[in-house]
């Protein structure tokens, strides 16, 4: 059997997922390909999704701007996908489109393999900036798994409220970002998933580092466009530990091919030659 997996989002033409995934593959020892299905925000998505039908795709992801927008032409939602609101993997089973979301997972995989020692106590202190789509999938991941100290700190104080509320923290405390920033050096782990960092913004960091900052502290940035962003290089200056968003995206692709073949590779392997690709 050959697999055949895609894309779809936009802009995607740079996407590593066909590098990874093609990994993935010769990895496990299978066969297959793992193609673009590049949706211009001016198409018609309907049309472009009875394309991806007729291509009978065992599996494809679904990146920016389409999470969402693909839920209604699911034929089933995994409970996980359905709380975080977003689906970024759907897998066809039997000419079924079953939606689910991997970043959660993918992003608690990546830590626990960075720091598996920190996070047995789960009495950890944990602040999360960012209520947007990553800062859900997050959320609601590392409370289901028993982290209850999580703290959310988002330019938006609705959105962060809203996040509270859905998933019921009634540990959690909602913070403004100058609040968050004075005090930073409270929090076990702190969970970078704001855009800030990224593109234009390649020169600032969602807070200002302080010295009060140690090695007690892990600093998580999960862009990983630069790989060392403003925000884990102060981290680091301070004596920090860091924790890298390209292992996140390695394991949340971990947890769709798992999904897609059953099979699970091992990532760590990758994680360097993925920085090759990231910083070449
Ligand atoms: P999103 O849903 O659009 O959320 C964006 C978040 O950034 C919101 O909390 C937003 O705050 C905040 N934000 C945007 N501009 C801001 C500004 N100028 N000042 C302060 N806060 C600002 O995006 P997303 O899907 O969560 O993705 C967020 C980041 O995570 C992106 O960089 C993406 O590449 C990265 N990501 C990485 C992985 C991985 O595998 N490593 C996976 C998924 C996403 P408001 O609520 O106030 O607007």
């Amino acid at each position: 059997m050959s697999y055949r997996f895609g894309l779809i989002g936009y802009p995607i033409k740079h996407s590593l997922s066909p590098w990874i995934h093609g990994n993935f593959l010769h990895m496990a020892g299978l066969l297959g390909s793992y193609s673009l299905y590049e949706i211009n925000t001016q198409d018609s998505f309907t049309e472009q999704l009875k394309v991806l039908r007729k291509d009978k795709l065992d599996g494809f992801n679904i990146t920016a701007p389409y999470k969402q927008k693909i839920i209604p032409f699911l034929d089933g939602i995994d409970k996980e996908a359905e709380a975080i609101g977003a689906v970024n993997t759907v897998v066809n089973t039997n000419g079924k489109w079953i939606g689910y979301n991997t970043d959660g997972i993918g992003y608690l995989r990546s830590l626990m393999n960075a720091y598996p020692f920190d996070l047995q106590d789960k009495s950890k202190r944990i602040l999360i900036f960012g209520a947007g789509g990553a800062a859900r999938a997050i959320l609601y991941t590392l409370s289901k798994n028993g982290f209850n100290y999580i703290d959310i700190a988002n330019r938006t104080e609705d959105k962060a409220k809203e996040l509270k509320l859905q998933y019921e923290l009634s540990k959690t405390s909602l913070l403004s970002l100058q609040e968050a920033e004075q005090h930073l050096e409270e929090y076990d782990l702190i969970v970078q998933t704001t855009s800030i960092g990224m593109n234009s913004t390649q020169d600032s960091a969602i807070v200002s580092i302080n010295d009060k900052l140690s090695n007690k502290n892990i600093v998580s940035d999960i862009i990983y466009q630069p790989v060392s962003t403003r925000l884990l290089r102060d981290a680091l200056n301070v004596g920090a530990r860091i924790h890298y968003g390209h292992t996140m995206l390695l394991y949340q692709a971990q947890y769709a091919f798992e999904l897609w073949t059953n099979k699970q590779v091992k990532v760590d392997e990758m994680e360097n030659k993925l920085l090759e690709q990231l910083e070449g």
